[in-house]
């Protein structure tokens, strides 16, 4: 292979390009992004970017000298439109066409909007937000001044570490989650509730099981209206409610997609030399197929993808992880929870764990300011190792003989 295309200029990209060369690739290396902005990091967009602490160079994954360095070439603020399988020739926004021996599509995710019908002004007015890219931090971030008042539509992790940033700048914050508890999709009740009354002490106003008629305002937003026939007046509404897979270039080129891109466990789509990566695929995993948005996701499968390429691909099977910053919070979560049937809940000093079983199998763990019970964990799910519950749920037992035993 002589001349690689990585489509998408996110984390997966990223990573893509820098493992091509650390492998020993000579060839050359094209990386085409919509953005204008060099490949970043999402995650602090909703913590310390957003808070104002980290300024924005910090987000950039690498330095501006590092794509230079290793011949890798940009393409950037510009999108691919079309990509042609047979050929693996790309078509940018110009109009100009680039071919390829090998294609990685790095799409990634875009941000679900409510229907345009909940808008008395028929489409989104002023004030109302999304948050995914840098533009869409830099567009929101001046608009958390101290005293507005925020509604953030959907309890998920973005809305939940919105609202923290919200209440650390002053805003007055009203989270509307339309299932019965937030966090729904992604995590235990227990987890729920506490992040629930963790909120609510920090003086977030939390709505449950809560549908959204009307989003008023015709120049920027005014209310949001529910449909008990609450009205909540605001100055500013985040839309939080999860995102898409990006796979309209995939379905351009006739590659098969459902709910994301379908790739093998070598990140290999259904045409060939055609690779994807990241957020924006589906992949088997433990006998079914599953969707990751995380960073680790990221990284790793491209990380996959880029041996695969090269003729060194080995089959990608992680054991998933993720993490979540609320103000002083740290959640960390090892392994995947759906399905399972038990929670144990452990309690240590400062922090506390809730560990997910399937009848005997131990699934994941979510620690809360508990470093110690996430490491347990993760190393007990890579060495495919279930913890006796019972020696779990007793806080006098040290967890590094769970480990070690
Ligand atoms: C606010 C926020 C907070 C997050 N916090 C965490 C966290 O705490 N922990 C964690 O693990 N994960 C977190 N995530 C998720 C994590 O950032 C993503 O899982 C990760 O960025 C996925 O990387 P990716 O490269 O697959 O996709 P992306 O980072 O979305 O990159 C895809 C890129 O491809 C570009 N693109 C799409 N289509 C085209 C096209 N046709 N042509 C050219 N370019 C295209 C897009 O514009 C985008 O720049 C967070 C995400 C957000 C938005």
């Amino acid at each position: 292979m002589e001349r690689i295309g990585i489509i998408g200029g996110g984390q997966a990209a990223a990573a893509l390009a820098a493992k091509l060369r650390e492998e020993g690739f000579g060839g050359a290396i094209t990386l085409i992004g919509a953005e204008d902005a060099p490949p970043y990091q999402r995650p602090p967009l909703s913590k310390k970017y957003l808070l104002g602490e980290w300024p924005r160079e910090r987000l950039f994954l690498r330095p501006g000298s590092f794509y230079e360095e290793q011949g890798i070439t940009l393409h950037l603020g510009t999108r691919a439109m079309a990509l042609d399988a047979a050929r693996r020739a790309v078509t940018l926004e110009s109009g100009e066409t680039l071919s390829f021996d090998g294609i990685a599509l790095v799409t990634g995710a875009r941000p679900r909007m409510l229907p345009d019908a909940l808008f008395a002004a028929g489409r989104p007015p002023v004030g109302v937000h999304v948050l995914r890219t840098l533009a869409d931090a830099d567009a929101l971030a001046p608009e958390m001044v101290a005293g507005r008042r925020l509604v953030i539509i959907g309890g998920g992790y973005i809305g939940l570490e919105a609202a923290a940033v919200a209440r650390d700048r002053g805003l007055d914050v009203t989270l509307i989650e339309a299932a019965p508890r937030i966090l729904a999709r992604v995590a235990c009740a227990e987890t729920a509730e506490w992040f629930t009354a963790f909120h609510r002490s920090r003086g977030v106003t939390v709505i449950t099981d809560a549908q959204i008629t009307d989003i008023g305002g015709l120049e920027r937003v005014s209310h949001v209206t529910l449909a008990d026939g609450r009205t909540i007046e605001t100055d500013l509404v985040l839309v939080g409610i999860g995102v898409e897979p990006e796979t309209a270039l995939a379905e351009t080129a006739g590659l098969e997609v459902a709910q994301g891109i379908l790739v093998d466990a070598f990140g290999r789509t259904s045409a060939p030399a055609i690779w994807a990566a990241g957020d924006c695929t589906v992949f088997p995993w433990r006998g079914r197929r599953i969707r990751l948005e995380s960073v680790q996701n990221a990284i790793e499968q491209a990380e996959a993808v880029a041996r695969d390429m090269l003729g060194r691909g080995t089959p990608y099977d992680p054991v998933p992880w993720f993490w979540s910053d609320q103000a002083d919070v740290k959640l960390q979560i090892a392994g995947l929870g759906q399905g399972h049937d038990r929670i144990i809940v452990r309690e240590s000093g400062a922090g506390r764990s809730h560990w997910y079983f399937r009848g005997d199998e131990f699934l994941a763990v979510d620690a809360i300011n508990d470093p110690r019970a996430y490491m347990v964990g993760k190393r007990l799910l890579e060495a495919g190792r279930t913890p006796d519950p019972a020696a779990l749920a007793d806080p006098g037992v040290n967890l590094m003989a769970l480990v070690r035993g």
